[in-house]
């Protein structure tokens, strides 16, 4: 049964629009990207130039999407959007890059995605703002080179390992996004409250925070969850009690977990005493695909100290064992 939390209908996305920090100074945490950015923002606008290429990465949910429209936004241009996996032909991105208007941002998600003759068509757009494109087949074909305004590309990726090299080295800012601390997420919960319009008590604000999985997305979807249960079991405010009830009703448990995370920990304790077990095995064994497992499961678990990565497979740590409330198992080297 697919996790609402982890796999949104387009409605929720929809409703993250509405939590969406609209610029620079309103955005929370990221405090090294945030400043090295707004200086490259000043300074491309000194300039009057397109800001250099730039590269966001990091786990879903962080932010990478907000950054890229504030940074279009706080250079006065433009913003378009498109994916890795939209862009199927060189064709589809000619279109695009022959509309954009001189300094506008283009941002393109999973770019780890693109089809690699895509991606040759993007580097010369990249370096010399030209685009070098065949018309025709066989013997007829030829090149024409087409002129394009300058313009800055975001590219966001949840797998920087996936990423070619050279598409790596075009990025002049790469910039990584971390997990968010709590008092981070404190502060993103106690304002999605107020835009949501609900009074909130300091406890129950923390409760969220503590339990979003380091994660602004997932912190405004657990907000408008508990909001839900405040407005119809509760007295319409956002209590410690209330907060705790609704989160645990949802299966988010103590640590932030959900059911996703506890199957992939319990999977591995129970069948493969603690590991290691390969990727693979555990992909088959969960009916998740390789990539949920490393993009989404994996990088807070490794984050919070629960599993560690060896060269042969994934292992328990000793924290995941007495969060699962067992014993580890004395040959496992725990
Ligand atoms: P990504 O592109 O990395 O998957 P998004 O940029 O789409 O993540 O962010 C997901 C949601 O989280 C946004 O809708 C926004 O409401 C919220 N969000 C992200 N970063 C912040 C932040 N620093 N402060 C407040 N809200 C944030």
């Amino acid at each position: 049964e697919p996790d609402p939390l982890m796999r949104p209908e387009a409605r929720a996305e929809d409703a993250d629009r509405a939590l969406r920090p609209q610029v620079l100074g309103e955005f929370i945490g990221q405090e090294e990207a945030r400043a090295n950015l707004g200086v490259f923002i000043e300074s491309a606008r000194l300039r009057g130039e397109a800001m250099d290429h730039t590269l966001f990465h990091g786990p879903p949910g962080l932010g990478k999407t907000t950054l890229a429209q504030i940074v279009a936004r706080e250079l006065g241009v433009n913003f378009r959007m498109t994916s890795g996996p939209v862009l199927a032909k060189a064709g589809d991105l000619a279109a695009i890059l022959t509309n954009l208007e001189a300094r506008d941002v283009l941002f393109i998600d999973e770019i780890h995605r693109l089809n690699p003759v895509v991606e040759e068509v993007l580097y010369p757009a990249l370096e010399d703002f030209e685009l070098d494109l065949v018309i025709g087949e066989g013997p007829a074909a030829r090149t024409v080179r087409i002129e394009l305004q300058p313009f800055t590309l975001v590219g966001a990726t949840t797998r920087l390992g996936l990423l070619t090299t050279p598409l790596r080295d075009r990025f002049g800012i790469p910039t990584r996004l971390n997990f968010y601390t709590e008092d981070e997420l404190f502060q993103i919960v106690e304002r999605g409250a107020r835009l949501l319009g609900l009074p909130a008590e300091d406890g129950g604000v923390r409760e969220i925070a503590r339990r979003a999985r380091g994660t602004p997305r997932i912190a405004g979807r657990l907000l408008r969850r508990v909001v839900d249960f405040a407005l119809v079991e509760g007295d319409g405010r956002l209590t410690q009690a209330l907060a705790d009830s609704a989160l645990t009703r949802l299966g988010v448990d103590g640590l932030g977990l959900d059911g996703a995370d506890r199957r992939y920990l319990t999977l591995i304790a129970e069948n493969y005493a603690g590991g290691p077990v390969g990727v693979e095995t555990l992909s088959a064994a969960l009916s998740e695909s390789r990539d949920a497992i490393e993009e989404v499961i994996e990088p807070y678990l490794l984050q919070q100290g629960l599993i560690q990565r060896t060269p042969r497979g994934r292992m328990l740590a000793a924290k995941a064992w007495s969060h699962l409330g067992m014993a580890a198992p004395k040959a496992s080297g725990q």
